[in-house]
């Protein structure tokens, strides 16, 4: 079997369609033959799940019968120790979303070419906000405002727990409603599942994509040298964000929620 750690993205993948959790769960009852799970969760697509378990190295077949792994033993036990948690990541009573409003505000302070946009989405997602975090590739869930920043390339959508949104640097209206669309079809996925989404995948963020948002004016208030010496003092964790203060003025409001979101996957 691979080791664990070298699983977690086959994992998430198996463990993110309900017919491969239900097997799991099957499972954990006790050992079955194919014949068996065949009876409850139907025969489609039934050899590809059941491969996908295998080679996440959850489930194992001999002799004909299917059973857990020891990896896989270990993963549902820590998943049913985090029960109370898990129910609350229950998405089954929040309701698919709609886009009612897009609007186009101000030029963005950071570049007047682009703008702001503010939309508005219905149902509104309430608590539910905080657990499509893991949905999408760069975002983090901010307590303080009670909202989840999402980076998309130079965009940054900002969705808050009454359904209003918020969009920077956006070229158009077309562009805001394109990705608006994309995202409220993977969000509605999810609820359409009713399920957690399962944990992202980590991603690499280097010093030369913080060194893009940060001002560049090597003005040396943070104690570098440069914008760029500072950058990788910023991923290597030998220094911090609030050093660089000019970060704090409006124009480079955008440039800190960047670099703020990058910074959660270092
Ligand atoms: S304070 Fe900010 S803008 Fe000035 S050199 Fe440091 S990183 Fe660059």
């Amino acid at each position: 079997m691979t080791s664990p750690s070298a699983n977690v993205k086959l994992v998430s993948n198996a463990m993110a369609n309900s017919t491969r959790r239900k097997i799991m769960a099957m499972l954990v009852e006790r050992d079955r033959t194919q014949e068996e799970i065949e009876k409850e969760v139907g025969a489609t697509m039934l050899d590809y799940h059941l491969q996908m378990l295998q080679q996440a190295g959850l489930a194992e077949i001999d002799d004909g019968v299917f059973s857990l792994t020891d990896f896989g033993k270990n993963f549902m036990e820590t998943k049913s120790a985090q029960k109370p948690e898990e129910s609350m990541k229950d998405l089954s009573k929040t309701k698919p979303l709609q886009i009612l409003e897009i609007r186009q505000l101000l030029p963005c302070i950071a570049d007047e070419s682009k703008f702001r946009i503010i939309a508005r989405l219905e149902p509104p997602l309430e608590g539910a906000l905080k657990l499509m975090e893991p949905l999408f590739p760069r975002a983090r869930y901010s307590e303080k405002i009670g909202a989840l920043i999402i980076q998309k390339g130079n965009i940054l959508i900002t969705f808050y727990s009454t359904g209003n949104v918020t969009m920077t640097m956006i070229k158009s209206e077309e562009e805001a409603r394109e990705t608006l669309e994309d995202m409220k079809r993977t969000i509605n996925e999810a609820i359409v599942k009713g399920v957690t989404p399962v944990p992202r995948e980590k991603i690499k963020v280097d010093h030369a994509e913080i060194y893009e948002y940060l001002p560049k004016t090597n003005c040396q208030i943070c104690g570098e040298q440069s914008c760029y010496a500072f950058a990788i003092k910023l991923v290597g964790r030998e220094t911090t964000l609030d050093k660089c203060t000019p970060l704090l003025e409006a124009k480079y409001a955008t440039n800190l929620e960047h670099i703020r979101t990058l910074l959660e996957y270092l």
